[in-house]
């Protein structure tokens, strides 16, 4: 009875391993979907079209983004857990995917073992901007009067966990004030509202901001690297402007959900390395103030290093803020 067991649950395997791999041979036959956290129009989303397009030209097939937004990016990581594991929905998330398992006690998923890694994507310097009427021409004088009227200057962000929420935490404890914060479903809603009047303050992604600040539609204090962009020639450091060691950078990461077949997997990663290299994709990242991660760090194992070793960072350094949702 046992072999006879035995050699069922082989047979049952054989096929099991059979179809996956008929299914990576002829993997895409279909549309591919990146699942983006946030808003359409914002900087996940913007990154999100860029790569996916590039990418379906290696894929020979679409590839459509679709923005589940909410939750600072958490209800996208349910959706794209809980799909089928084939490689035909992926998830385009960034720092806040090391954060939120830290950040949310009744997480859906676990960021590390529900997902397969694709690859690293890029990493996004940011910029403190403000509505282009706020009372202060420089970062000293935005301190001075943050401090000042601390709870009735409003700061905006992408939700708990968002890469806005994060830099706006830092900004508040560098400076030492609590100011009001107001959290969108992505930081592209929110930049209508600070565009609009609506709300004062937002840290958000050069790939969101870079059009707006060149366009005199916001006003920006500071970037959060430690050199200039040359796409942002003007814009001082938060270090040169009066914030020393303000730091942050954005990175991306893509998945898969957990179970895909590491042959799909492994197409999905040349596909994102083939993206990354396309020139108009270098040139619209440089536009943007970023650039594609070198090749050696578009390949599951250098995400899946990099995603353990930011959970690893985070997770004690939220603890210790008592920061959470419920
Ligand atoms: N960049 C935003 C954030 O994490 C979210 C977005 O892409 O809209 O703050």
């Amino acid at each position: 009875m046992k072999s006879i067991l035995k050699s069922i649950s082989v047979a049952a395997l054989c096929t099991i391993s059979a179809s996956a791999a008929v299914a990576a041979d002829d993997f895409p036959n279909k549309p591919v979907t990146i699942v983006i956290p946030f808003a359409a129009g914002g900087p996940t989303d913007v990154v999100g079209r860029m790569v996916g397009q590039a990418m379906s030209v290696a894929l020979k097939k679409p590839v459509v983004v679709e923005n589940t937004a909410g939750a600072g990016g958490t209800l996208a990581g349910a959706r794209v857990a809980r799909a089928a594991p084939d490689g035909y929905t992926l998830f385009l998330h960034h720092i806040g995917h090391s954060t939120a398992p830290a950040l949310y006690r009744k997480l859906p998923y676990d960021s590390i073992t529900s997902f397969e890694p694709i690859g690293r994507v890029t990493d996004v310097p940011m910029t403190l901007i403000a509505r282009k009427d706020f009372p202060a021409k420089d970062l000293k004088e935005l301190i001075a009067y943050t401090k000042a009227n601390k709870a009735k200057v409003s700061l905006a962000n992408a939700g708990l966990g968002s890469a806005s929420h994060l830099c706006g935490m830092l900004f508040q404890s560098a400076i030492g004030a609590e100011l009001t914060t107001v959290p969108y479903k992505g930081t592209a809603p929110a930049m209508n509202d600070l565009m609009g009047g609506q709300v004062d303050l937002m840290c958000d992604q050069t790939t969101n901001t870079t059009g707006q600040i060149k366009g005199g539609r916001v006003k920006a204090y500071g970037l959060t690297t430690s050199k200039r962009l040359a796409s942002l020639a003007d814009i001082p450091t938060m270090n040169e402007a009066g914030l020393p060691k303000f730091e942050v950078s954005v990175w991306h990461g893509l998945y898969a959900p957990k179970g895909t077949p590491k042959a799909v997997i492994d197409k999905l990663s040349a596909a994102l390395q083939v993206a990354l290299k396309d020139p108009a994709v270098i040139e619209r990242f440089a536009g943007l103030g970023t650039e594609p991660v070198p090749q050696n760090q578009a390949t599951p194992e250098a995400l899946r290093t990099h995603l353990k070793s930011e959970v690893d960072k985070w997770a004690p350094i939220i603890k210790k803020a008592g920061i959470y949702a419920d």
